[in-house]
């Protein structure tokens, strides 16, 4: 990296930071700055770039349905995004559950999916159990986004506090906390947001215990229990969705960051009952589900769901974890492997390697051409494209432990 492949002061909203870094393409599972450095990614755009860089499969037909139709608004239907409701549809619930879902609703981001779905669960309550019935239930450590809804149902006060007060009736109960999940759940609560497996909030992993509380205590008081699977969802943790992994039977589901191969585009998967209760005017978008995203989606979508590519995806996330707990006991240190399939990370178990010492090996490690991120306070993350070879994630890990070597 040379001086030049960094803006200063971008003409940017400053809470991007003073100083940027300007890439110009990648390839495979390597970007490349604007000063011609190269760099393995590690971090996928934030778990977004499953596939890589440089697809000129889904370039072409991004490019095709650019020339075919570009956008119709949601008055009318295009086929892309039928066929892709439709793939989404005949996908098996998670672990085998028995929920079915009936429609796809389409949006643009992660936030939006979540907003979508708290406004279903809103309504469901209200149709259903009349006023008063409009609680919402997340837990400590969520992370489900910056618009008001879903903020209102992140757990971080950094993210929170300058923007309160938020929506009246959202709570945070303690993450696998059965008793407080047992004394704060009744008919009152519209809906409870869950993530799988905390993307941001340091991959803490539901238990199974805590999953089926939650799912018997939702179906006792008809609350609508959301699994946000916008980071874990379609094959990031080696099964189509991670909710099954840890026993979710979430009513509803919520996609985002790998489906359109880095173009924006979200999901909520609506159940029936949620579904008959919907009327033109509760709820809509103008880009969302257009034909271009939708089109490239479906075929993401026949990639990421394939068995094999999700066998591995497993396989690859099990060499990971190894390669990773081998450096850890290298160092001799105390620190444990968190995550699943792809979406890994570790702390160390001392408070020297706090969130300022994170920060710091992942500023070396983008000096050496590897990058990363950060969960929760203190935890690095490794979310690499799913296409990513054993020797990248041995080249990825061999580079991560150079640094973190000579800073500990
Ligand atoms: N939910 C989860 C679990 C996420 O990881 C994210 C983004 N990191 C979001 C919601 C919000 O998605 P977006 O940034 O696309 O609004």
């Amino acid at each position: 990296m040379t001086a030049d492949a960094i803006v200063k002061h971008p003409p940017l909203p400053k809470q991007y930071g003073e100083e940027l870094l300007v890439f110009d393409y990648g390839e495979g599972c390597y970007l490349f700055d604007r000063s011609g450095k190269r760099y393995l990614d590690m971090g996928s755009g934030i778990a977004v770039n499953a596939l890589g860089y440089g697809r000129s499969d889904l370039a072409d037909i991004a490019a095709a349905q650019m020339r075919k139709l570009i956008h119709v608004s949601n008055l009318f239907a295009t086929e892309p995004e039928l066929e892709l409701a439709g793939k989404i549809i005949a996908a098996a619930a998670p672990g085998g559950s028995q929920a079915s879902y009936e429609a796809v609703h389409f949006g643009n981001s992660g936030s939006e999916a979540n907003e979508t779905a708290i406004k279903y669960a809103r309504l469901y309550a209200k149709t259903r159990r009349g006023e008063g019935h409009h609680r919402l239930i997340a837990f400590s450590n969520s992370f489900h986004g910056r618009t008001m809804g879903s903020l209102s149902l992140t757990a971080n006060p950094a993210y929170r506090e300058p923007f309160t007060p938020l929506i009246p009736g959202s709570e945070i109960l303690p993450f696998n906390d059965i008793k407080s999940l047992e004394k704060a759940l009744d008919g009152t609560v519209a809906a409870v947001m869950i993530e799988p497996i905390q993307g941001e909030g340091g991959l803490h992993i539901v238990n199974r215990d805590f999953a089926r509380t939650l799912n018997t205590l939702c179906r006792r008081y008809d609350v609508l229990l959301i699994s946000d699977e916008v980071q874990t969802g379609l094959g990031r943790c080696g099964s189509l969705y991670a909710s099954g992994i840890v026993g979710l039977e979430p009513d509803m589901i919520t996609l985002a960051k790998p489906m359109a191969g880095g173009l924006p585009l979200s999901a909520v998967l609506v159940p029936a009952k949620v579904n008959a209760l919907l009327k033109p005017g509760h709820h809509a978008t103008t880009f969302g589900g257009g034909p271009v995203t939708t089109a490239v989606a479906s075929a993401v979508w026949d990639i990421l769901s394939e068995p094999a590519f999700m066998a591995e995806t497993c396989r690859k996330g099990e060499l990971l974890e190894s390669l990773l707990a081998a450096e850890i006991k290298k160092t001799g240190m105390k620190g444990e492997v968190l995550g699943a399939g792809l979406l890994r990370g570790f702390r160390f178990q001392d408070d020297k390697y706090d969130g300022a010492w994170c920060s710091r090996i992942i500023g070396e490690a983008r000096n050496e051409g590897l990058i990363i991120l950060k969960t929760g306070a203190d935890v690095l993350r490794l979310a690499p494209p799913l296409v990513i070879s054993d020797k990248e994630l041995k080249e990825g890990v061999n580079l991560l432990f150079k640094v973190i070597k000579k800073n500990l």
